[in-house]
């Protein structure tokens, strides 16, 4: 298996696993209708597993399921877009273009699959049918793979779950942008209005979780300067805060304590 470079390895961790359980469970639920070893449909044998290559594999076999999913996953993910394979959490919700292009169109159909994956290897879909993972017209690649692809998306779009560790890879307060500052994590939406904020549709359960790095200072003027429910419904992310004019003014007030502390 040819290794990925290694500001990758991250993000084909989190889609194999993604990748993986979806597999899992085909595998594991029998399909009724008989296997379909339709030779006419092989379009490509350059690759190496190809079906020629894969025919002999057992996928009730632990050992042959790991290189299957590992060549399903690796081929696939080589497909991604380029941003997509190394952009971490913080670069990932901070980014408008990645947010427009992909976390807002959550939960994806097969439709959007070949928009986000256009350069899928053909032997994909073979290997996938071959196995009876999918199965056309009503099951194909782009119907198996759109679920994988929300997981993949919603994943990088879930605050790390160790605040404690996470904080050395926060690069600065996110509101001022010192970076000596003790950092905490203020949630967009508050805690406190969770369960309003899903009943009353402002906000998808999904969203719960995004956070913002901020120094003791920032967080409690963010806290200051509008309540819970204001924050969940006006302010729930650090672009829509600095939108403020109050917000710009106290930023660049605490900011040029940067000086001050050099
Ligand atoms: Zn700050
Ligand atoms: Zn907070």
């Amino acid at each position: 298996m040819t290794s990925l470079p290694e500001d990758q390895q991250r993000n084909y961790e989190i889609f194999r696993d993604c990748l993986s359980t979806a597999l899992i469970e085909k595998i594991s639920r029998p399909e009724p209708k008989p296997k379909r070893r339709s030779k006419s449909k092989k379009r490509t044998s350059s690759s190496p597993a190809s079906t020629q290559d894969t025919a002999d594999t057992d996928l009730n076999n632990a050992d042959d399921l790991v290189d299957f999913v590992d060549y399903i996953a690796t081929e696939t993910f080589r497909a991604l877009p380029k941003e997509l394979k190394t952009v971490d959490y913080h670069e990932y919700t901070k980014d408008a273009t990645l947010q427009a292009r992909f976390a807002h169109r959550l939960p994806l159909t097969g439709a959007d699959t070949p928009t986000i994956l256009p350069t899928l290897d053909p032997a994909i879909a073979d290997s996938l049918s071959t196995y009876s993972i999918t199965s056309e017209p009503t099951q194909g690649p782009d119907e198996f793979l759109a679920p994988i692809l929300t997981a993949f998306l919603s994943s990088l779009g879930t605050p790390p779950r160790a605040p404690r560790a996470t904080l050395l890879d926060a690069d600065g307060c996110e509101l001022c942008g010192r970076d000596w500052v003790p950092l905490s994590y203020h949630h967009l939406i508050p805690r406190f209005v969770h369960d309003k904020a899903v009943k009353r549709g402002w906000h998808r359960a999904e969203d719960l979780e995004n956070v913002a790095w901020l120094c003791g200072a920032c967080h409690r003027f963010v806290h200051r300067f509008a309540g819970h429910e204001e924050l969940a419904r006006r302010y729930y992310t650090v672009e829509l805060l600095m939108g403020e004019e109050g917000v710009r003014r106290w930023v660049d007030w605490v900011g040029r304590l940067r000086w001050k502390g050099r």
